[in-house]
């Protein structure tokens, strides 16, 4: 397990794969999140984990679709092991914008634009710990 989490770490560039917030930019530790959860069976392997900051596993659980809120279609979770992740997500300023279904619907779901979150990302950007 230790070399998984070593690997799944390193390949992440200690990032979370969902919000892209560096594990220097947190107190909280990030954690490896199981993309198709084990309680759908999903394996703990290289091709089903990401790193993932605790807000965000916090927030998505064992969850792998939600809803997209501008057209309320029910959509895949972002999988960071198959989508490219500038695909689906672009960055206005401290705020993440979805650019389809499963951006908006992930974004909404990991609660990534939540008002202290964004917050957060300000004063990093300000202090240049986040980009
Ligand atoms: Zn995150």
């Amino acid at each position: 397990m230790a070399s998984l989490r070593s690997h799944v770490r390193a390949r992440a560039q200690r990032r979370c794969e969902y919000c892209r917030m560096p594990e220097h930019g947190t107190n909280l530790p990030h954690e490896i999140d199981h993309i198709r959860a084990r309680k759908h069976r999903g394996p703990t392997a290289l091709n089903n984990t990401c790193w993932c900051c605790a807000q965000c596993n916090g927030a998505k659980g064992s969850d792998v679709a939600a809803f997209d809120p501008a057209t309320d279609e029910l959509v895949a979770l972002f999988n960071p092991r198959v989508l490219q992740w500038d695909d689906h997500f672009e960055w206005n300023g401290p705020w993440l914008v979805g650019k389809t279904p499963v951006g908006r619907a992930t974004i909404q779901l990991l609660k990534i634009n939540r008002k202290d979150r964004v917050k957060h990302r300000r004063l990093l950007i300000e202090r240049g710990g986040f980009c």
